[in-house]
């Protein structure tokens, strides 16, 4: 790293731009935000270290800078609400180069101008290690509105955005030393966080649960699922795929675990009561991404995964757990 950390810390100012409500920015002890009074507070947090989470070898920096925004801004989609602002940590490594820096740097403040997002704050180090992102993002949601994990009941629908399985298919193309091809690669490098249809879920209260799939549809449903105290069936041929994934599977049908427990989707994941099945039609027609209903929620304790002849799919793991899965270095939420 070349330039000091003052010197850096004034270079991000000068990249970032002011925003609504934002009284106190980059340069103080705390970013000041006002709020209005019939508003709440959504704040995550997300850590991506080098090694773990994505390799220099594999990604470019750009894409980092980017993927690194819309991880964090896809957990304000999945409470319904509405972005507001980051701020970032970051752990620089001494050998790591100005320009791999700078182009960090303009990924990341493209991927906050995509979202509408400032950027607030954040801290800057030397890493003895290896590369360490934090970002915290904050957004907003009015009184009451957020929509949380738990909130789901037996009848309602099970939704889920966009298509499952490009990113993981990705990671396991590089994992076999393959070029994954390009649309899988760009879901994997620079997903997309699902952030309009996310907001008006909230605002419209049309969603009783949701979550967005960082670690795959099938422990993330379960998070959904335990946290609503209800169990699932999904029909497996309902579940959205590209024409990519599609491709690959037909080739090799065992790649639909990717589908399922494969991580790094960022759709969301959400129920609804069925009476409300035209409005999220509706919704998925203005925001312009497909939606698609994949099963029902049942008084049940259990996920089961349907087959077309009707015989339960088993899964062969559940999802990506960083704590059971301590041999090494691959690239999950
Ligand atoms: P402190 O000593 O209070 O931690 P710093 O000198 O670390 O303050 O930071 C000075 C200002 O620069 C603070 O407003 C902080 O939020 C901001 N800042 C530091 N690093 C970053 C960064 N990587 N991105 C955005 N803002 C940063
Ligand atoms: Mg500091």
């Amino acid at each position: 790293m070349r330039a000091g950390e003052f010197e850096l810390i004034e270079k991000i100012r000068q990249l970032t731009t002011g925003a609504e409500g934002l009284r106190i920015g980059i340069g103080d002890d705390c970013s000041v935000f006002e709020l209005a009074p019939d508003k709440e507070l959504l704040t995550s947090t997300d850590l991506l270290l080098e090694g773990v989470h994505f390799r220099l070898d594999w990604t470019n920096t750009y894409d980092l800078g980017r993927k690194a925004v819309s991880v964090n801004v896809s957990d304000i989609a999945a409470m319904g609400g509405r972005p507001l602002s980051l701020h970032l940590g970051l752990g620089i490594p001494a050998q790591f180069e100005e320009k791999d820096l700078d182009s960090f740097l303009g990924g990341f403040v493209a991927a906050m101008k995509d979202y509408g997002v400032c950027l607030a704050g954040g801290d800057t180090c030397l890493s003895a290690g290896p590369l360490t992102l934090a970002v915290t993002v904050q957004g907003v949601c009015s009184r009451g509105q957020a929509i949380t994990r738990a909130g789901a009941g037996a009848g309602d629908d099970l939704w889920v955005s966009g298509s499952l399985g490009d990113s993981a298919l990705a990671l396991h193309r590089l994992q076999r030393g393959q070029a994954p091809e390009e649309t899988l690669a760009g879901r994997h490098f620079d997903p997309r966080a699902r952030v309009e249809l996310g907001w008006q879920l909230g605002r419209r209260q049309l969603a009783t649960a949701m979550i967005d799939i960082s670690d795959g549809l099938a422990g993330d449903l379960g998070h959904l699922l335990r946290a609503s105290g209800c169990g699932a069936r999904v029909e497996l041929q309902k579940i959205p795929h590209s024409a990519a994934f599609e491709q690959a599977l037909s080739r090799d049908a065992a790649l639909l675990e990717l589908a399922l427990s494969g991580g790094e989707d960022y759709e969301l994941l959400f129920s609804t009561r069925p009476e409300a099945r035209a409005d999220v039609e509706q919704l998925s027609l203005e925001s312009g991404l497909r939606v698609t209903r994949i099963g029902e929620l049942n008084a049940s304790e259990r996920c089961v995964f349907q087959t077309l002849n009707g015989t339960p799919y088993r899964l062969k793991s559940e999802g990506y757990d960083h704590f059971s899965n301590r041999s090494g270095a691959t690239s999950r939420g």
